[in-house]
């Protein structure tokens, strides 16, 4: 998943704000997985929108897009890897 900074430039980007304070408490280190669980956007989102208003609940949802697709690139990269080397392992040549 994309670090916070790389969260921050996005941010920035978008909006014109970091967002800073927004994108270190969804990416605490002791509180990663409930805040990224996506079962819980609309009990965390109601707080985030009243501390940080629509563009910061719209900052939230769009870090976990942001991380949910870096994650799926990463399975497809580590997949597509292992089925080449796999492929290759038993002698199978690439079509
Ligand atoms: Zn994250």
């Amino acid at each position: 998943m994309p670090p916070v900074e790389k969260h921050l430039k996005i941010s920035s980007e978008r909006t014109g704000e970091e967002f800073r304070e927004l994108h270190e408490w969804i990416d605490n280190p002791e509180r990663k997985v409930e805040r990224h669980d996506i079962t819980k956007i609309h009990e965390y989102g109601k707080m985030i929108e009243e501390k940080y208003g629509e563009k910061g609940l719209q900052e939230y949802i769009q870090h976990i897009r942001d991380d949910v697709q870096a994650k799926f690139n990463h399975i497809l990269y580590d997949f597509e890897k292992a089925m080449k080397e796999t492929l290759a392992y038993f002698g199978v040549k690439e079509r």
